[in-house]
């Protein structure tokens, strides 16, 4: 099928663009890399009179090292993370997620920002942002404003966005030493969403101990969630040493124990996907653990 007629705007900055979406209201919508976007429109299960597209949009791409952290622009394709050494370096955890998107061809088009708006309960990006606390900056006719992850991811495909608010780009932390970071996932065909993943960010102190803990879900619930009871229970143990099998299966258990709204589809069971989700869990703890530990 083909999508409904549209008027297609290229704005070239993010006044324009805001402006344009301020404007045009719930006729309009704004267009990044459109693989979520186009293949719905294509379907014909949304319709938009006129697309806003931020590809031309000043300031909104690439990526650098500014006071609060690693900024990404909220165009950058995943494809451009992927590719980057300065990512991989300072933004692991991102760097590690990224290939872990569809197909080269979807994250060559797709944007960081664009898998953070849209919000799929399945997504990596989602989980990763929370893991890390990353801030998202946006940016309406009210002005900007920087919202942190822990909260923004509201349900599904729903965020704390206004409808006529923009992403512009998102602050993360920057690794350092001691620091330990793994997303595991596990889908049926290599490029599929994840049935059950999950994104573990530590930071270890001098003395081998929990200093932080960030743990992301994705694929078990409306929306990507932190595991915050897990979070808790490791915050200030001894992991010294890399953790054992039975303490990181002891993570995964508590990880998901206080999942209520787990869905259950075609591909799986709200019982199995949380049985797989406690293994990614206690996967990715241990690698992270590993890594932080110098292991
Ligand atoms: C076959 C296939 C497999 C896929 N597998 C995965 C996968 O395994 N994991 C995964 O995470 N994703 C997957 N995706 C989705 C892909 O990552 C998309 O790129 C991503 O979800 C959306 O990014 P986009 O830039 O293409 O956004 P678009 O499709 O252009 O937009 C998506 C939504 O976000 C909004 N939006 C976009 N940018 C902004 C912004 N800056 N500010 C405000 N709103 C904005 C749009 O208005 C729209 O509502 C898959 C897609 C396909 C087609």
């Amino acid at each position: 099928m083909k999508p409904s007629a549209f008027d297609y705007h290229a704005p070239t900055s993010v006044e324009e663009a805001v402006s344009l979406l301020a404007e045009l209201g719930d006729e309009a919508k704004a267009i990044a890399g459109g693989q979520s976007l186009v293949p719905m429109l294509a379907l014909r299960l949304t319709a938009f009179p006129h697309l806003v597209d931020l590809r031309k949009v000043a300031g909104i791409r690439g990526f650098e090292q500014r006071e609060g952290g690693m900024w990404v622009g909220a165009a950058t394709t995943q494809s451009a993370v992927e590719r980057s050494a300065e990512i991989a370096e300072r933004v692991p955890l991102l760097a590690r997620a990224t290939p872990l998107i569809g197909h080269f061809q979807i994250r060559n088009r797709g944007t960081v920002g664009g898998s953070l708006a849209h919000a799929d309960a399945a997504a990596e990006y989602p989980a990763v942002a929370l893991a890390l606390d990353a801030e998202l900056e946006t940016a309406s006719p009210r002005g900007t404003r920087t919202l942190p992850a822990a909260g923004f991811f509201t349900g599904m495909w729903t965020t704390g966005l206004a409808e006529d608010e923009l992403l512009t780009g998102v602050r993360f932390p920057v690794a350092g030493p001691r620091c330990g970071y793994a997303v595991e996932e596990f889908a049926r065909r290599r490029g599929d969403f994840a049935i059950a993943g999950a994104a573990v960010a530590i930071e270890l102190d001098p003395q081998g101990r929990v200093a932080r803990c960030g743990i992301g879900l994705f694929g078990l619930g409306p929306a990507a969630q932190r595991a915050t009871a897990a979070e808790r229970a490791v915050a200030g143990t001894a992991v010294a040493g890399g953790g054992s099998d039975a303490a990181a299966a002891e993570v995964g258990r508590i990880g998901v124990a206080e999942l209520d709204s787990v869905p259950s589809d075609l591909h799986g069971t709200a019982e199995y996907r949380k049985r797989v989700g406690a293994a990614m869990v206690a996967r990715a703890w241990q690698k992270a653990v590993r890594e932080a530990s110098g292991d």
